[in-house]
């Protein structure tokens, strides 16, 4: 059987945390939610959430199937396992390429530009935050668009690994595409695996200036967000009067340590989110609500 990437949902994780039996959460309203925030700025964390609404799914939602998260390691050490990701990932980039920021989005970024948010912290490499305006944005997870060579170091855009993956594997797409099944499909749908029998010969790309393994700048599972972006974040949070979460689960510790230390820093902390997440014991206010119109009614109202 072959393995199955995810590769723009790499910090999926099957939930595998209980909140305590005895774990007190403060659940408000969104008039909750502006009493803690009015007067405050905000650094922003966001997670999957924030971009559903722009047709990108959540895979930690309630309703998503379990599925094992691909990892680092499965990457760098399995030559076919590679190949299937990149015949995957040369289909399923452009869907996101085509997304588009959606209210929620904006909301963050007029909240910016009005000096109430100071910065967002987001855990999706969409780069949804950025083309909706918002300035002082850390990808912590990585960005979609630039791939790294493993060996030399260097980086160079999806979009010319587009180039050079269309030339070494000429009519793929196409064979691919044949047949009704959509970039969207072969990207989001769970199974979406009628295209694995597609990508035995499929050539992936060496970096061409050193012929290293090419790897999309993206965190995976088993590998560390760099030092110096996990500082970068935690000055970011500390900038900040309070801190609000928004769309995250925080099921994976890269997100949850920002609440932790917000929390010990007594930074009030609101977690706008559907469904309970990792750290809704530690928030001042939980709204249980949809992301983009929570977002919508705090820009007009804070
Ligand atoms: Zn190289």
């Amino acid at each position: 059987m072959q393995p199955v990437a995810r590769p723009l949902a790499p910090t999926y994780q099957e939930r595998r945390w209980e909140l305590p039996p005895d774990a007190v959460v403060h659940h408000g309203t969104v008039d909750d939610a502006v009493r803690v925030l009015a007067g405050r700025t905000i650094t922003a964390l966001t997670g999957a959430g924030v971009s559903t609404d722009s047709g990108i799914p959540d895979y930690r939602g309630p309703d998503s199937p379990p599925r094992n998260p691909m990892t680092y390691e499965q990457f760098v050490s399995d030559e076919d396992f590679r190949r299937h990701y990149w015949a995957r990932n040369h289909v399923g980039w452009q869907h996101v390429r085509r997304t588009h920021p959606n209210a929620g989005h904006r909301a963050l970024a007029r909240l910016e530009e009005r000096g109430v948010v100071h910065g967002v912290i987001t855990q999706n490499v969409d780069l949804l935050h950025e083309e909706a305006g918002s300035r002082n944005v850390i990808d912590l997870h990585g960005r979609y668009d630039r791939v790294v060579c493993l060996q030399c170091g260097r980086v160079i855009s999806r979009a010319h690994l587009a180039e050079r993956l269309d030339a070494l594997n000429p009519g793929f797409l196409k064979s691919v595409l044949q047949g009704g099944t959509t970039v969207a499909d072969v990207e989001i749908a769970p199974d979406a695996d009628a295209v694995v029998e597609q990508t035995s010969h499929f050539r992936p790309a060496p970096c061409e200036f050193c012929g290293g393994v090419l790897k999309p700048e993206i965190v995976y599972f088993g590998e560390n967000v760099p030092r110096e972006r996990v500082e970068r974040a935690y000055a970011m949070v500390d900038a900040a009067d309070a801190l609000l979460v928004a769309g995250s689960s925080l099921t994976v510790m890269s997100g949850l340590r920002f609440v932790r230390h917000a929390a010990k820093r007594e930074k009030p902390i609101v977690i706008v989110n559907r469904g309970e997440t990792r750290g809704d014991p530690l928030a001042t206010v939980k709204v249980d609500a949809g992301v983009t119109e929570t977002l919508t009614e705090l820009v007009e109202r804070l």
